[in-house]
């Protein structure tokens, strides 16, 4: 096949090509001025967009099957934390030059997670720049249930999915091993850290599930303290957490020691993990509802009272522990 290099023979060959049925809400997709969707009255929109930088947000030889994951899970993280089913997204995409190996392997890694998670790529843009990724994902609601950051209140425990700290220790042992000159084979611990950094599972059906009980959720993409902070500073209130119960996985503890691993679970970023509270009643509903979802989940601690001196308070068992002098990421 001859293969040419304009934009419209990119999104023919590589974003038009999806093989499954399209979804039965899209009524226009790819090649008009707009994509047309239809929603359900009982229905609202959940819309989010997240953009991948290259050299900020990944290193410039990442494997482009990773990064078309990445890119679509981190969207789909955030539609996870309003308890919202991903629908349709679309891909702005500023590439140096047309590669088309780089672009083959990047589409169908594409299409896989896509496909996975049922959602239709339904338009975008295509320009010339320095790489990155811009994706706006929608998600539909039940009109009545959103998951939001304003809701915890005092009383509420404080819960997270999975293990935290593991992406970000991942993304540590990626950058060691790119200051060195030998390739030294990898453990299996540390196999397992650097795939949760690039391969994050976003919470997807965890978070329309919990939904209907919990008062607050936020997806965990710049730590645990920075995040949850968040969700506290929204709903005016405080919180205490329990060192001892944060999930840490052992692969974690194996490679980098228990001390090194709570700092990577309280201040290390892209877990995309779910942080969420829910008021003492409704705790058994929940965890029954929890059951067949196969995903672990952790009571880390408690909200309390608005606090301004102090938003967040750490213990470990009944001792009083200092709050690390840390920070989420910040790009400015
Ligand atoms: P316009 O100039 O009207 O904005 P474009 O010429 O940029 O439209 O794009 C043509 C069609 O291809 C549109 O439907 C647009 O949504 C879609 N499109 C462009 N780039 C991509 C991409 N990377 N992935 C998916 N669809 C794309
Ligand atoms: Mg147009």
């Amino acid at each position: 096949m001859v293969q040419q290099n304009n934009e419209f023979s990119i999104i023919r060959q590589y974003f038009n090509a999806s093989t499954r049925t399209p979804r039965k809400d899209v009524a226009l997709a790819i090649g008009d001025d707009c994509a047309i969707t239809e929603i359900k009255a009982n229905q609202r929109l959940a819309i989010t967009t997240d953009t991948l930088v290259e050299g900020i947000h990944f290193f410039s030889d990442i494997d482009p099957a990773d990064l078309a994951y990445k890119a679509v899970a981190v969207n789909l993280s955030d539609l996870a934390a309003m308890g919202a089913e991903p629908a349709w997204i679309s891909l702005a995409l500023t590439l140096p030059k047309v590669d088309h190996r780089w672009l083959a392997t990047f589409s169908r890694s594409f299409f896989e997670i896509l496909d996975h998670y049922n959602v239709d790529l339904i338009g975008g843009d295509t320009t010339k720049g320095p790489l990155s990724i811009s994706i706006t994902a929608h998600g539909l609601l039940p009109r009545d249930k959103a998951l939001c950051r304003h809701g915890a209140e005092k009383g509420d425990w404080i819960y997270v999915t999975g293990s935290l700290g593991d992406s970000a220790a991942g993304l540590a042992l990626l950058q060691q091993k790119r200051g060195q000159n030998t390739d030294t084979a990898l453990s299996q611990a540390e196999t397992y850290l650097i795939e949760r950094h690039l391969r994050p599972v976003p919470r997807v059906l965890f978070g329309q599930s919990i939904a209907p009980y919990a008062s607050a959720a936020i997806d965990i993409s710049d730590g645990l303290l920075a995040d949850l902070s968040h969700i506290l500073q929204r709903s005016a209130v405080s919180a205490s957490l329990k060192l001892d119960k944060l999930p840490l996985s052992p692969q974690l503890i194996a490679v980098f020691g228990v001390e090194k691993a709570e700092q990577f679970a309280l201040a290390g970023g892209e877990d995309y993990e779910l942080c969420f509270t829910v008021a003492d009643k409704n705790c058994a509903k929940l965890e029954r509802e929890l059951t067949h979802i196969g995903v672990d989940y952790t009571c880390i601690g408690q909200i309390r009272s608005q606090n301004a001196n102090k938003m967040i308070r750490l213990k470990r068992g009944a001792e009083k522990v200092a709050l690390p002098d840390v920070q989420g990421f910040e790009h400015f």
